[in-house]
């Protein structure tokens, strides 16, 4: 069988949640548009058939007719997955057991009960959460994903781990926070003139003490021994030996403005997908020679710490 080409696509930029540590709040105010219907099938009929997309960031389930698109995407052979912060599960929970194309459910769940509601503005949150993800576990294989960051307290975590465990949630991802300082874009834009590059909220953190404190987590969370298996991402950043980007080598992305583009910190972007097959818009001279000129230089700076390393 011919293996799946995956695809990140950021349907839009709207979300429900405000949450104190999102890296995106900028770049969200900036652009608030919405695809038409019309040309987000435009962009699925120029797929090709072994697509598997992942519809990521921000909130999937707000964007309007997402059923839709579903709909459309379960009368083709192309899979997909959605990452979520789960507030809309419940009004959908009836509807995605029938998606059978549908093949996981991506949650990110950074802290566990009132440090998450206090992180998100929001009281009582984590309580629907607790009602919300045991069901939908039932129906959908489900990965958890939890960004380490220093505030997270171990304590939080082991608590938030032991109950994803509980109620057997099969994955529990545990994600290095990106971040990277300004003259670390600075110093990537001397190596590559034409790049332009979203800053995530965080800068000139000390990443040998994050490093720690990261492996510290780790081997906490590894001495409970629970079922739930924990996945480190990303995996080369611990253990390097021929280093590389995996959204560059191995998957394609589309922005929120239906473009070609690199990746969710590199921002440059090409063809307009709802016009032209994405197997022709990946000949596209610039953004080859973009990619190769990442590629020749890597790691950039601003990879060094990215959740897409991995060893080739
Ligand atoms: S749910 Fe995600 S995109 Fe939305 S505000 Fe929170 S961190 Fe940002
Ligand atoms: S490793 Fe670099 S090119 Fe790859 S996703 Fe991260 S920032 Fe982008």
């Amino acid at each position: 069988m011919k293996s799946k080409l995956i695809i990140n696509w950021e349907l839009s930029l709207i979300c429900n949640l405000d949450c104190s540590f999102c890296s995106q709040k900028e770049r969200r105010s900036k652009s608030s548009s919405i695809l038409k219907l019309e040309n987000i099938y435009n962009i699925i009929d120029n797929l090709p058939k072994n697509s598997h997309l992942s519809f990521l960031w921000w909130e999937t389930f707000l964007f309007p007719n997402i059923l839709d698109i579903f709909n459309k995407l379960e009368n083709s052979e192309i899979t997909y997955e959605i990452t979520t912060n789960w507030i809309l599960l419940d009004k959908y929970l009836d509807k995605l057991n029938n998606l059978k194309n549908l093949s996981q459910i991506n949650i990110s769940i950074d802290w566990y009960w009132e440090f998450h509601d206090n992180s998100r503005w929001k009281k009582w949150l984590f309580i629907s959460l607790k009602k919300v993800i045991p069901k939908l576990n039932e129906i959908k294989k489900v990965s958890v994903s939890t960004v380490i960051s220093s505030e997270l307290e171990n304590t939080n975590l082991i608590k938030l781990h032991l109950w994803l465990d509980s109620i057997w949630i099969l994955e529990h991802k545990l994600i290095y926070m990106m971040n990277f300082s300004k003259n670390d874009v600075n110093d990537s834009k001397k190596i590559i003139n034409s790049l332009q590059v979203w800053l995530p909220w965080k800068e000139n953190n000390n990443n040998s003490e994050l490093i720690k404190d990261y492996l510290e987590k780790l081997s906490i969370i590894r001495k409970l021994k629970t079922n739930t298996k924990i996945i480190v991402e990303p995996l080369a950043l611990f253990k390097k030996w021929s280093l590389s980007c995996k959204q560059l080598d191995k998957q394609l992305r589309i922005n929120e403005n239906w473009k070609l583009s690199i990746c969710e910190f590199i921002t440059n972007n090409f063809n307009d997908l709802s016009k032209i097959k994405i197997e022709e818009a990946i000949k596209n001279d610039d953004y080859l020679k973009l990619k190769r000129s990442i590629l020749n230089n890597f790691p950039l700076n601003i990879c060094k710490y990215c959740c897409k390393l991995y060893n080739k």
